[in-house]
């Protein structure tokens, strides 16, 4: 066990992680990050990234990661490239919080929870042996491997949509396989994909299994009708699961508070948790926008919730060196009863 108290714990390493860890590291905080042994989140299995500005020529998705990772080493935060096992977060304002990083105890007097998000997975046999090898969880990613190919996109979200949108200009037909015949996607979503041409819906059918097929870029998807039971069986180039996201909030779960579906939930627009001195950002928390300009902003949000807690919780002995001027913590406080017109 460490002896040391940190100022801050970061845990996770996509963009929401790496950025708190940049701004804790210019505080002067020497922020720790227990960044796993897959740093760098989601963007690590991304391709080009054109939507992030500052980019204008875009960039390669694990080079931008390792970009933000420099970039918060250079002003000296200390990564560790292991996992968390488990922590116990303290319940009253400035008490320590306890996280374990590859089995070694560490003591903090904040935490930042990053951990962001996997895509949901169906669970079905054939799904990890094709993963990467006709199957894809990333349409923007692997889209072009597939040109003029059959493709299946699953799900009857917004997500699967968009995804059947975007397929439709590289496939030669896409075939959106959901499970019920109403869509949980947005009408115009709907009405988008439908317009395409080469596009076609498949309900009520429940993909049961991915199995090869014949030739090189054949794969085979068992469909099961949930309605009259009927078995299908679609040959395949290419299979886009689209069916949501889980947020990797296992470590925490009982500990803060999370939605139905594991989302950590914070407080307002800030990245409090109900925990004093426990903040969440990034994919963690939104399970709406999910982008890494939105993790990074968030990340940002979550140092500077860190940084005034640090310095206003009396009970919290402020860091020598930490910078003092305008932040704007007020943002926060209560309204003073004088304020009101
Ligand atoms: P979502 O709205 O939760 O939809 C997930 C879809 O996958 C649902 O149709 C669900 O079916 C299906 N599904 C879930 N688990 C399944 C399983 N095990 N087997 C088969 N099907 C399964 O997730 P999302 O589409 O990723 O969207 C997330 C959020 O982002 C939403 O708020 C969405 O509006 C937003 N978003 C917006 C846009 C846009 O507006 N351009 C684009 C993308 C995402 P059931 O319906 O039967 O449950």
């Amino acid at each position: 066990m460490s002896e040391r108290i940190e100022n801050v714990i970061i845990i996770g390493s996509g963009p929401a992680g790496y950025t708190a860890a940049l701004y804790t590291a210019r505080a002067n905080l020497e922020p720790l990050v227990a960044e796993g042994f897959a740093w760098g989140g989601l963007l690590q299995q991304t391709t080009d990234v054109e939507n992030y500005p500052g980019f204008p020529e875009g960039i390669m998705g694990p080079e931008m990661m390792q970009r933000f990772r420099d970039q918060a080493e250079r002003f000296g935060a200390r990564l560790i490239t292991d996992e968390v096992d488990k922590v116990e977060l303290a319940t009253e304002p400035g008490g320590v919080h306890k996280v374990w990083i590859g089995g070694e105890e560490h003591q903090s007097r904040t935490v930042i929870l990053s951990m962001g998000a996997e895509h949901k997975k169906l669970g079905i046999p054939g799904e990890d042996e094709l993963s990467g090898g006709g199957i894809s969880y990333c349409a923007t990613c692997d889209a072009a491997f597939f040109k003029d190919h059959e493709i299946l996109v699953i799900g009857g979200g917004d997500s699967a949509m968009e995804e059947a949108i975007f397929l439709a200009k590289f496939g030669k037909q896409v075939k959106v396989v959901h499970r019920r015949a109403e869509f949980r996607a947005s009408k115009i979503m709907v009405e988008r994909a439908r317009a395409q041409e080469n596009l076609e819906f498949l309900t009520p059918y429940a993909v049961e299994e991915f199995h090869a097929g014949e030739g090189a870029f054949k794969r085979v998807a068992r469909l099961r009708n949930l309605e009259t039971g009927e078995e299908l069986e679609v040959p395949f180039g290419g299979a886009f699961i689209a069916i949501g996201h889980e947020p990797q909030s296992a470590i925490v779960e009982g500990i803060v508070a999370t939605d139905e579906n594991g989302y950590v939930i914070t407080e307002d627009r800030s990245t409090r948790t109900k925990l004093p001195g426990v903040f969440a950002a990034g994919d963690l928390v939104d399970h709406t926008y999910r982008q890494a300009i939105t993790a990074a902003g968030s990340g940002c949000q979550a140092a500077l919730d860190a940084e005034w807690y640090l310095r206003d919780t009396p009970e919290v002995p402020t860091p020598e060196n930490m910078p003092v001027g305008d932040l704007a913590e007020a943002q926060w406080a209560a309204p003073a009863e004088s304020a009101t017109p």
